[in-house]
């Protein structure tokens, strides 16, 4: 028969199908290998018994798998994918499959161990033989079992009572955590109680910080899964997910599913497949985990809907709640975001009616957290340190409470510049300054992460001394623990928790026996812990002074995600903002916990600003190691698209020794955006030019 196979290419010229004669029996959604041009190439069969008058069709080489990969829904949200966000179809194949069952990849990464399994015969045993068979507790690890049997192991196995299988190694184990369940606050139950028996299908569950959205959620699943059906459980980044898969395997026990960025090739293989064979009936990870192989979802659980880490930032860039909403329509399930902070675009569609709004405005405790703002044009510092923040630290520590530190900025240095001929060291690929990392001797570019040795001296005219201005996590944890020596001091940054389960360890020790937490915006999120009672934002403004149209919107999140982590439990909590702006409106509504007064006046500066959510947006990135060539090429863009809305092109940081240049479309129709989208990426490959244009259908943010 002829079948139709997108080949594995990320170009988007050859995002089409091509017909191959294939012999053998297949089914969509399998692998297959095919020659092309004069090479080999693994691709995913889309379509069989097709009709071609084509007399040269080409035969496929190997058929790579018996069963679909992808079935037939995934099959079709990946199509819906690649149209939406104007990505190759094989990209959006790649993007559903855990890495060691993605096209090109081969079995080989996945790793099997013996298991002894029971089997029936009739051969006569020994009492002894006997007797230890049936203590056997069957399957188990031929490993453990040869231990148990010793000398008889070979002996059950040769009279047919035992048979060895391979099995994909299943590497993870969950630790169970203890379960508290509580009688649940009037609000909570009524938040559960109307996304229970409510017709509507979208529920946007705006709870302030220690509302006890988790409670909500666990019950909500109890709920899907005594009627037999799965729980999707979406969390943001790996760093919440430790906390949150304790809070949920102590309540449901084993039979759950994780998926996050740290887990290794196997292990993400082991808990696909978990899913896919019907072995577990909750999923809690991070955004992938939406493409998971559900059969029978009955819920979505999105907690920290409006988190940045919910759009995928590599082709096909999908948005999260977007695939959220799509699954949840095929498997007529409910949808509950959830958030302190939501999304601009969540709490306007919530304010316009097209998400069901539910509101825990109380925390369990009754208390916000009492927030000062400190105008650091007025306050003294030491280290960047305001001498009221310091004050309360250590009334803090005498207490015996916790305190954590933001900093949202990582490294020791954000700027390395030679003081006696002010040499800035920048990154040669982006043009972008440095961040000196004083652990590893080294000048990293946050851009590119391009790592640069750092010996003290400078490029230029090779002197020795360097400003000390400027201040990030690194820096920080050393003055604290300068300042506070007898106090422990944890850091949780993207540098010290590179290490698998490092977010778990740093968090399970503070908690336990740490005075100070220090971090970047990954301490501002989800994180409960009860002795926690004063909260410092240092440099709170750096979000703000982006010039990007979401700036407010992000500081708005950190912010008060960040205030929200004091004073969750018996004690009251406190907030200390370090500012140099107090009276903006984003400092304003945070002090009152007013996130009404945030929403409105923001969504005025969009209305005003024609940004989303009151138009649908796209970026188009062009870029070429040829200044003049990329600009000529974006111009040619802009030119072309004179019937849309079009901002740019404007200049934007370098890459990997490419020049940048942006274009931001926007269209009050999302059907004329995607079609205007789509010409131009034909427009693009009839300029037949190797600059490259990177399409971001709705970005949260515009790259710098
Ligand atoms: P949120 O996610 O809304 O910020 P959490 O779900 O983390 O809040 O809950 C905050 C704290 O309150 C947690 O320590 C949780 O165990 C506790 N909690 C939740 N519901 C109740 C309840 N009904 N009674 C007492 N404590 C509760
Ligand atoms: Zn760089």
């Amino acid at each position: 028969m002829k079948i139709n196979v997108y080949i594995e290419q990320q170009a988007l010229e050859l995002n089409k199908p091509f017909t191959y004669e294939c012999d053998e029996d297949i089914s969509v959604g399998c692998r297959v290998r095919v020659p092309f041009g004069n090479k080999e190439y693994i691709g995913i069969v889309n379509e069989i018994h097709v009709q071609s008058d084509y007399d040269k069709i080409k035969k496929v080489i190997e058929v790579i798998d018996k069963t679909p990969l992808l079935n037939e829904e995934l099959m079709e949200l990946a199509q819906w994918m690649s149209d939406t966000y104007v990505a190759p179809l094989i990209a959006c194949y790649k993007t559903m499959l855990p890495p060691a069952m993605k096209p090109s990849s081969n079995k080989a990464k996945i790793v099997f161990e013996q298991w002894a399994y029971p089997k029936e015969s009739d051969e006569l045993l020994t009492k002894h033989q006997f007797e230890l068979l049936s203590s056997l507790s069957l399957p188990m690890k031929a490993s453990e079992y040869r231990k148990q049997c010793k000398s008889c192991a070979k002996t059950l196995i040769e009279k047919g009572y035992i048979e060895l299988r391979e099995i994909e190694k299943n590497s993870i184990e969950i630790k169970k955590g203890n379960d508290t369940s509580f009688s649940l606050t009037s609000q909570q139950a009524q938040a559960i109680d109307t996304i229970l028996t409510s017709s509507d299908s979208v529920f946007l569950l705006h709870g302030v910080t220690g509302s006890g959205k988790t409670e909500v959620f666990l019950q909500l699943a109890q709920n899907v899964l005594d009627s037999g059906k799965q729980v999707l459980f979406l969390v943001p980044e790996i760093g919440l997910t430790p906390m949150m898969i304790q809070r949920v395997s102590a309540r449901f026990g084993s039979k759950i599913a994780i998926y996050h960025s740290q887990l290794s090739a196997q292990e993400k293989y082991s808990q696909y497949q978990l899913v896919k064979n019907n072995q577990v009936n909750i999923v809690v990870g991070t955004r992938s985990s939406v493409f998971m192989p559900f059969s029978n979802l009955g819920l979505i659980l999105m907690d920290e809907e409006h988190d940045s880490s919910y759009k995928q930032d590599n082709t096909p860039k999908y948005v999260t709640k977007d695939i959220v909403l799509k699954r949840s329509q095929t498997h007529h399930c409910k949808v509950v975001l959830a958030s302190a902070t939501p999304s601009l675009d969540s709490y306007a569609r919530a304010y316009k009616g097209v998400y069901k709004l539910v509101t825990l405005s109380q925390r369990i405790n009754q208390t916000m957290p009492k927030i000062q703002l400190i105008d650091m044009k007025k306050e003294q510092a030491i280290y960047g340190i305001s001498k009221t923040l310091l004050d309360k630290i250590k009334l803090c520590l005498s207490r015996d409470e916790q305190v954590i530190l933001l900093l949202n900025r990582r490294g020791y240095l954000p700027i390395v510049q030679c003081s006696s001929c002010k040499e800035v060291l920048t990154c040669p690929d982006c043009g972008i300054a440095l961040t000196y990392h004083k652990a590893d001797h080294s000048c990293i570019c946050h851009c590119c992460g391009r790592v640069f040795y750092f010996n003290q001296e400078c490029p230029k005219c090779h002197g020795h001394d360097f400003f000390q201005s400027g201040m990030g996590t690194e820096k920080l944890e050393e003055k604290i623990i300068s300042l506070f020596p007898d106090a422990n001091v944890y850091r949780m940054d993207a540098d010290s928790t590179r290490k698998k389960n490092a977010h778990e360890k740093i968090l399970s020790e503070f908690e336990e026996k740490g005075d100070i937490l220090i971090g970047t915006q990954m301490v501002a999120k989800g994180l409960d812990f009860a002795r926690v009672t004063l909260v410092g934002i240092l440099q709170a403004d750096q979000s703000l002074i982006r010039s990007d149209f979401s700036s407010s919107e992000v500081s708005y999140q950190i912010l008060e995600q960040a205030s929200g982590r004091a004073g969750r439990s018996d004690k009251a909590g406190e907030v200390c903002i370090q500012t140099f702006d107090p009276n903006h409106f984003v400092m304003k509504s945070v002090i009152s916990h007013d996130y009404l007064s945030f929403f409105k006046t923001e969504m005025n500066y969009r209305h005003l600003g024609k940004y989303p959510p009151y138009v649908y947006m796209c970026t188009l990135i062009f870029s070429h190691a040829n200044l003049e060539k990329v600009e000529q090429v974006a111009q040619k863009h802009k030119e072309y698209l004179h019937n849309i809305k079009v901002l740019g092109p404007i200049q934007i940081h370098s890459r990997k020794q490419c020049y940048r240049f942006r274009l931001v479309l926007k269209s009050n129709s999302n059907e004329f955006l995607n079609e205007t989208v789509k010409k131009c990426v034909k427009y693009h490959s009839s300029l037949k030019t190797n600059v490259k244009m990177d399409i971001n259908m709705y970005p949260n943010r515009l790259e710098e």
